[in-house]
């Protein structure tokens, strides 16, 4: 037996017609989480990166209204830059990864805008729990916000706290936050799993061992504030104009952002 009702969701996949309306009049902001599998040691889950923007986005939304998109679960990986680092955590063993490459991450993004401005949404928040690749994900909002000029900002998590705690990978930072939102996740019994097993690092921070679910609290708050701040400096006007956007149309988006791959940070070594 739940005793949740269609009232309580902040999810677009779960909500009702009535309570989307509801959301949608109060505040018409969409959240767009963005992680995706890779590598994070042998004491945190795969998809720690999802994890955290998913409750990042959530809890945003729980506080400060909008609507949640559903996740967008894969992102821009061993192109570029990414190549050597993989080789670098990795060695030789399989990262067991959901990779895509930026083009594909690029124009779904490009047409994920596309649909929350058909669907009513003036206001849009880019939460990425995978760090580095924002620039390339803000060069296409910039070029969508050439078609339709709404609020658009994409962040990434340890950007959201810059000053505060210093981002890492599968370390201190990013161990602490998933022992705050999903400690089930989370096995720091198998820290030295590193030295015992033929997996070797498996990318783990050499930190890991000083997270503590409040400190991940703390990244989380920090975190929290920052999203209000851009919530509350995009607030979005209800009548702001943002008229339907065709296929043909999102296309000449895209083709923009593609034109501009040169510039993508993503295919840099
Ligand atoms: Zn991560």
């Amino acid at each position: 037996m739940t005793t949740t009702t269609p009232g309580d969701t902040v999810r677009w996949e779960d909500l009702l017609p009535r309570e989307f309306e509801q959301r949608l009049a109060q505040l018409p902001l969409v959240y767009l989480p963005m992680g995706l599998c890779e590598p994070h040691g042998h004491v945190a889950a795969f998809g720690l990166d999802t994890h955290k923007a998913v409750y990042l986005c959530e809890e945003s939304a729980r506080r400060f209204g909008g609507i949640v998109a559903p996740t967008q679960t894969y992102q821009i990986h061993e192109t570029g830059y990414h190549r050597p680092w993989l080789k670098e955590v990795m060695g030789d063993v399989n990262p067991r990864m959901g990779s895509l490459p930026p083009d594909v991450v690029l124009r779904l993004l490009v047409y994920q805008l596309r649909a929350f401005v058909n669907a009513g949404f003036r206001a849009v928040v880019v939460l990425t729990g995978h760090n580095a690749n924002q620039p390339d994900l803000r060069l296409a909002v910039e070029e969508f916000r050439r078609a339709r000029d709404i609020p658009i900002t994409a962040v990434s998590d340890p950007e959201l706290v810059m000053g505060q705690f210093e981002g890492d990978h599968a370390g201190r930072y990013e161990v602490s936050q998933l022992m705050y939102v999903r400690p089930e996740l989370v096995d720091l019994g198998r820290l030295d799993d590193r030295n015992t097993t033929p997996l070797g690092r498996f990318a783990q921070g050499d930190d890991a061992h000083l997270a503590t679910a409040s400190e991940g609290r703390a990244i989380i708050e920090a975190s929290l504030d920052a999203i209000k701040a851009i919530v509350d400096e995009g607030r979005p006007l209800p009548e702001a104009d943002a008229a339907f956007m065709s296929f043909e149309e999102a296309e000449e988006v895209w083709q923009r952002v593609a034109a501009r791959s040169d510039e993508w940070c993503t295919l840099r070594e």
